[in-house]
């Protein structure tokens, strides 16, 4: 699925020094590309809106009864479910409203990939357009938006975080304010690829909180894409620690 280049942290570290994700000339290239033309659509690339009218017909939530916690289709409603049993109580519930197939991949692999930070920013205020819509009840208590970081190494090699790209669209709509105090204490090799118990071993003890107590308070976390709900629950055990009454994350993509 990740050009092979990002195959892991080494690898990572490799390219940094010889060979950035993205030169100097590449970036402001797409910085004024956004600038000065319409947007080319993350699906298909046609010039003209962030997805064009077949594409954004394909950017939608499907109306599957689901699992009230973790967002995974279920058979009838339900309070619970058997893949998110295993979450720490911390992580109270998940929303990933989109598939990670089709145009929303596309999407975010532009971002990721190519530096899109524009697109990353319009993709955050749908997904934040999601929960104003669907989730006001939920969302009203909650404090402040915590993207999920990228360790330094990562972010030196790529230039930026992709979850907060999304986390700034996110808090652009509603209008909450984004605390970027939550690292990366350890490098983590990427979750492609590894089966769920290999996901939580290698996420283990992965963040810390670096900013004041949260004492009560209410976080949304913020990542791209989930999978198991491994990391989102890593980051909320770590907010805990920090205080925080709870966490409830929010990707703008689920695996299929
Ligand atoms: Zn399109
Ligand atoms: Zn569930």
């Amino acid at each position: 699925m990740l050009p092979t280049r990002y195959g892991g942290e080494q690898a990572g570290i490799r390219l940094m020094s010889r060979q950035p994700a993205q030169t100097w000339l590449e970036r402001t290239l797409t910085v004024l590309e956004t600038l000065l033309l319409p947007p080319v659509c993350g699906g298909c690339g046609r010039r003209g809106a962030w997805f064009c009218a077949e594409c954004a017909a394909r950017v939608r939530r499907d109306t599957v009864p689901r699992c009230a916690r973790c967002d995974a289709p279920a058979a009838e409603p339900v309070s619970r479910c058997r893949r998110c049993a295993t979450w720490p109580p911390e992580l109270l519930m998940v929303r990933a409203p989109f598939l990670f197939e089709g145009p929303v991949r596309a999407a975010l692999h532009r971002v990721k990939y190519r530096g899109e930070h524009a697109r990353g920013r319009d993709l955050g205020r749908r997904l934040a357009a999601f929960v104003r819509d669907d989730l006001a009840e939920v969302m009203r208590p909650v404090d402040l938006v915590v993207p999920i970081p990228l360790h330094p190494s990562r972010l030196r090699q790529r230039g930026f975080n992709q979850s907060e790209l999304l986390a700034a669209g996110v808090v652009e709509l509603l209008g909450l304010p984004m605390v970027k105090q939550l690292a990366r204490v350890r490098p983590t090799p990427p979750q492609v690829g590894l089966g769920r118990e290999a996901r939580q071993r290698n996420i283990d003890g992965a963040f810390g909180w670096f900013g004041p107590s949260l004492d009560g308070q209410l976080v949304l976390v913020v990542d791209d894409v989930v999978t198991t709900g491994a990391t989102l629950g890593e980051a909320a055990r770590a907010l805990s620690m920090a205080g925080a009454a709870g966490t409830i994350g929010l990707a703008l993509a689920r695996e299929p």
